[in-house]
């Protein structure tokens, strides 16, 4: 099951995942040659920056750039050729260009793709130059989605001088569900601080061009459009529908909902398919099952992530994948996982996120305040700890990190 020193590994999806599977096979001693087939045509980048540094103009594309020009990954890079077919049998898979590449061990790493309800969306250096690139000064800005994406979206919005930010989200706080209520108050209260309007229990349901005409219900003083006389710098050019019936009107839309695993060159191979969200589903090495075939990133579900014990979609877990799955391919047993790990960056307030704060059953304030945007919170399983939340805490939350280890006994609980 597991490659040959000498043996020949493709990796398909040139992002963080397969980045990081190729520099980890490379440290372990892999000797073999590894080829990376990539869809898009930069060379391979981190994407946290896109809603943040590089939406807000600060920082270029050849910043993000995953590989290092001082010790470049010794692989061999195939670009803006989408894999569009995988054999098992032989092994090898199929570019759009034709071109057939044959392997003895495949890592799928294709990622995902933004959901997209309309108006932009953030996936893609090519999604946030639109954005960054949009004239967002003045502008009335609706951003749809309540997660950490819409949110540092919604604080760059305000960074670069937008007239209005409208966060529109089906919960009533942000982050309540899942990270609890004095979380998802001071983020609310963060963000309302500095402008942005949350707009909660009302999920957006399309976005559609603006009629134009006089709309019912314009407040006295606003124009045809219903804008403030002292707004009128921009047209009001989409309207979101949402679910209670309303509509807001804005200047630029900001689908944040989500992202599906890039698995659609899939449907037709061996490879078995979370039925809901489409993920490669593999054990926790990145294993498919089938001889040969792996999977990391955010284009798979390790057993883990299916019973919720570790979180999808995020940074460090990805980068933890492909070091776990460089390990087992190549016939070792990968050491225990860390405990998860995850970090978003909002009005210059640093979240992070540690532990297994999905199965968290009380949350308790361990220092700051829901005002203070200072908040340093646990998150407790039958009274044991099992995760924590800082905001602006780094020493603590890396303190927190350094002296946990994954314990088996909360896990199965
Ligand atoms: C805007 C943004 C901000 C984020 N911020 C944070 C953050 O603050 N903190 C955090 O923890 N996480 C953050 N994340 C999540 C993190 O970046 C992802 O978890 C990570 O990028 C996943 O890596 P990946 O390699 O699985 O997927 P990707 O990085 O998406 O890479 C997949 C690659 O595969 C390519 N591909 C797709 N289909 C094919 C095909 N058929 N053939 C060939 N190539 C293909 C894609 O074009 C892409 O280049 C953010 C993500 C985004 C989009």
């Amino acid at each position: 099951m597991s490659l040959t020193p000498q043996g020949h590994l493709l990796i398909i999806g040139a992002g963080l995942a397969g980045y990081h599977t190729a520099r980890q096979m490379r440290t372990q001693g892999h000797t073999g040659p590894i080829t990376i087939l990539g869809a898009e045509a930069h060379p391979a980048y981190d994407r946290p920056a896109l809603s943040k540094a590089y939406l807000c103009g600060t920082t270029d594309l050849c910043d993000l750039y995953l590989d290092d020009p001082c010790d470049p990954l010794d692989v061999r890079w195939v670009r803006s050729d989408a894999v569009i077919g995988l054999s098992a049998e032989p092994l090898g898979v199929q570019t759009a260009s034709g071109t057939f590449y044959l392997g003895d061990a495949v890592v799928i790493a294709t990622g995902a793709e933004a959901r997209r309800l309309g108006g932009h969306a953030i996936r893609s250096v090519e999604d946030a130059e639109a954005l960054r690139t949009a004239p967002l000064a003045g502008a009335q800005v609706v951003v749809i989605g309540g997660g950490f994406l819409a949110l540092e979206t919604a604080a760059t919005c305000t960074a670069r001088g937008a007239g209005s930010v409208t966060v529109v989200a089906g919960e009533e706080l942000p982050g309540l569900r899942r990270l609890g209520r004095p979380v998802a108050q001071a983020l609310h209260r963060l963000h309302e601080q500095h402008g942005v309007r949350f707009l909660g229990g009302a999920r957006a349901l399309s976005v559609a061009p603006a009629s134009g005409e006089a709309r019912p219900g314009i407040p006295k003083g606003c124009d045809a459009e219903g804008r403030d006389p002292v707004d009128q710098r921009s047209e009001v050019s989409q309207s979101v529908a949402l679910s209670d019936g309303r509509s807001i009107q804005a200047d630029v839309v900001i689908s944040a909902v989500g992202a599906v695993p890039a698995t659609r060159w899939l449907n037709r191979s061996a490879v078995a398919l979370d039925p809901v969200t489409g993920a490669v589903l593999t054990d926790d090495t990145g294993f498919t099952g089938i001889p040969g075939i792996w999977a990391a990133g955010d284009c798979a579900l390790w057993a883990a992530q299916r019973t919720g014990l570790r979180p999808v979609g995020h940074w460090q877990e990805t980068v933890d994948q492909a070091q776990a799955l460089a390990t087992a391919l190549l016939g070792g047993s990968p050491p225990p996982r860390q405990e998860p790990y995850l970090w978003s960056d909002q009005h210059h307030v640093t979240i992070q996120a540690a532990g297994m704060l999905a199965l968290a059953d009380e949350v308790q304030i361990l220092a700051g305040s829901v005002a203070g945007n200072d908040l340093l919170v646990s998150y407790l399983r039958g009274g044991t700890e099992i995760g924590i939340l800082g905001m602006n805490r780094m020493r603590e939350v890396v303190r927190w990190r350094r002296s946990r280890r994954i314990r088996p006994a909360v896990l199965a609980a």
